[in-house]
């Protein structure tokens, strides 16, 4: 399905990380991709994990360095000479900005969870403008909480806020380059940044016991409507936000359990 496609992920931290069961769904259907890792501290995570990968490209890309940003696409771009698709799945706040009241969140915990969770996006995106020149798909990450309020999610739920908007105003920029732009919504996964939001391990349980499936997503499912998005299958699809959460964002009062 992605034979002589080429993608960038971003965000690979670890094994459990989504962007990783993203890059499996998308290798499977024979894409070649290139990964950026943050900080020398993930460097190897990355290079291990795709070390064994045919045509693979590992760059540095911290999304707060401009210069990174321009040079991990130009490394892209040189090595395969264009970019059909992106994942975007990056994000982080200051642990203490992820406990207690948003009403408390300091100017600097605020700023830095927008610009690394939010404009991030558009900046991915306009760098990758250049390479996507027979079209492409960006695809980012969102959490429920950029709509209704969530305990301890604070600072990021107004990030993904202005992600899932971002993701509408680039695809209708972007929609005239044919490169489509869509979001996301997964449900809560065990992975590094997860544990940084305070009683994940409560919000597991009530997905459990409440998500019309009864269970909490996989990271392989948000995987596969990663490859089902960048590939052709969704060419009509463009500034959606879906949801791949079980179920549970359907739910209003529900009967008590029997
Ligand atoms: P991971 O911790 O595995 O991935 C987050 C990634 O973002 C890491 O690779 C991290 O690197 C990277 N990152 C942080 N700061 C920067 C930066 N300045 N520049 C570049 N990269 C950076 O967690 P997830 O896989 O859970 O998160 C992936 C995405 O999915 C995020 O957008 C998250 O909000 C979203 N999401 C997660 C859910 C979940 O429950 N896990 C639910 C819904 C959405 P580093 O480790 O160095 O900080």
């Amino acid at each position: 399905m992605l034979e002589n496609k080429v993608g960038i992920i971003f965000g690979v931290a670890n094994k459990r990380s989504i962007a990783w069961a993203c890059a499996e769904s998308c290798l499977e259907q024979g894409a070649k991709l290139a990964f950026t890792y943050q900080g020398e501290r993930l460097k190897d995570n990355v290079e291990k994990l795709t070390k064994d990968l045919p045509d693979t490209l590992v760059v540095p890309c911290d999304v707060t360095n401009q210069e990174e940003v321009d040079a991990a696409f130009k490394a892209v771009g040189e090595k395969y000479g264009k970019i059909d698709f992106i994942v975007h799945s990056i994000a982080f706040a200051p642990r203490e900005a992820l406990e207690g009241e948003f009403l408390t969140t300091s100017r600097e915990a605020f700023l830095t969870a927008m610009e690394i969770s939010a404009f991030s996006l558009p900046q991915l995106s306009l760098a990758a403008l250049p390479y996507m020149k027979e079209g492409g798909s960006i695809v980012c990450m969102s959490y429920y909480g950029a709509e209704k309020v969530v305990s301890n999610y604070n600072v990021m739920g107004v990030a993904k806020a202005a992600l899932e908007a971002s993701t509408r105003y680039l695809a209708e920029d972007l929609g005239k380059h044919n490169i489509r732009v869509n979001a996301i919504s997964a449900g809560p996964i065990n992975t590094l940044s997860a544990r940084g939001v305070k009683n994940m391990g409560t919000m597991f349980k009530h997905i459990e016991a409440n998500a019309p499936l009864r269970r909490n997503v996989e990271a392989e499912e948000v995987g596969k409507t990663a490859l089902f998005l960048v590939s052709n299958l969704a060419s009509g699809i463009t500034g959606e936000t879906i949801y791949v959460d079980c179920g549970f964002n359907i739910i209003g009062i529900q009967k008590p359990a029997e």
